[in-house]
């Protein structure tokens, strides 16, 4: 079975700063990581080859800097990890960054499945996975929370879409959007830790870069990075500002200002 996950490195979240000027993300402020929801992409791929073996490819767009994130990818489990790094991807929306993943998938040859989160914490649009399955016209599902069946030519998944759950299946090769929690033919799946062999393993292991060059028997350069896509950010603001006023009330008294201060919301 040949299996591409697709994962993003993205700044831990808890670390990076803001650049409130600019309102852009100082992505130099921490390391970059590999995105939470494309670890369970990486699980599910290592079950799948568990089961019937073959390769996984891991496909990362992103800067040079992102290398520590594919080598954990490696002492992970994945097989191969491809770097797609190059000036010309940059200022990529989610259609170029897509169009881009999709043009390495198609150079790659043929594949069974393309495992990928469901989002990203930084760009958290959820257009990546579907795009990249439209591009390659292949069938999709995305916000999977469940695996029930897999077998060599179709895999059954529970998609929730949070106001109702689809039960769809697909024929392979297909592109499955992972969620969490997640379950994998009846088990849990939670991302596993790397033993510090694999770790050691991953650190000398070979990281391929490949360049919008690399892509051009597969790809039209002009629908990459800022050439390709159609969409520009005008204006970045913050809103963290929730508008909550938080009061401590204690002791049995408390319970009365509960009641009153609930009163004057027209609550109660
Ligand atoms: C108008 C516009 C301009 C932008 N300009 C820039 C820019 O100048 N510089 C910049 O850094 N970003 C830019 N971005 C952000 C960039 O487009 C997104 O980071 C990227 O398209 C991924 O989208 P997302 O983070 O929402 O991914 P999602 O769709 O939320 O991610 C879903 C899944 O897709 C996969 N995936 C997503 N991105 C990648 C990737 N890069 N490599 C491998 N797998 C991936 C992962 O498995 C992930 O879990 C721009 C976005 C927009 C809309």
């Amino acid at each position: 079975m040949n299996i591409v996950v697709l994962i993003k490195p993205t700044p831990d979240i808890t670390k990076v700063k803001f650049d409130i000027e600019k309102g852009t993300v100082n992505r130099a402020s921490t390391n970059l990581e590999i995105n939470p929801f494309d670890l369970y992409a990486i699980e599910v791929a290592k079950r799948i080859k568990k089961l019937f073996g073959g390769t996984i490819v891991s496909i990362s767009m992103a800067p040079p800097q992102a290398e520590v994130a594919l080598r954990d990818a490696l002492a992970r489990g994945v097989d191969r990890a491809i770097l797609l790094s190059d000036r010309r991807f940059a200022g990529a929306d989610t259609l170029a960054t897509s169009y881009t993943l999709a043009s390495a998938i198609r150079k790659l040859g043929s594949f069974d499945i393309i495992l990928c989160g469901e989002k990203s914490v930084d760009g958290d649009t959820a257009h990546v996975g579907p795009e990249v399955a439209e591009l390659l016209r292949v069938p999709h599902a995305s916000f999977v929370t469940q695996v029930s069946r897999f077998d060599k030519d179709r895999i059954v998944v529970e998609s929730d879409y949070g106001d109702a759950y689809y039960e769809i299946e697909l024929r392979l090769p297909a592109l499955v959007a992972l969620s969490r929690p997640l379950m994998f033919l009846g088990e849990t799946v939670e991302p596993s830790i790397p033993k510090v062999g694999d770790v050691l393993r991953a650190r000398r292991a070979k990281i391929e870069v490949w360049s919008a060059d690399d892509l051009k028997d597969v790809a039209d350069l002009n629908r990459l990075g800022i050439l390709g896509s159609p969409t520009r950010v005008v204006k970045s603001y913050y809103a963290l500002e929730s508008g909550r006023e938080a009061k401590v009330v204690r002791g049995i008294e408390g319970v009365s200002t509960v009641l009153q201060a609930l009163k004057e919301l027209g609550v109660l």
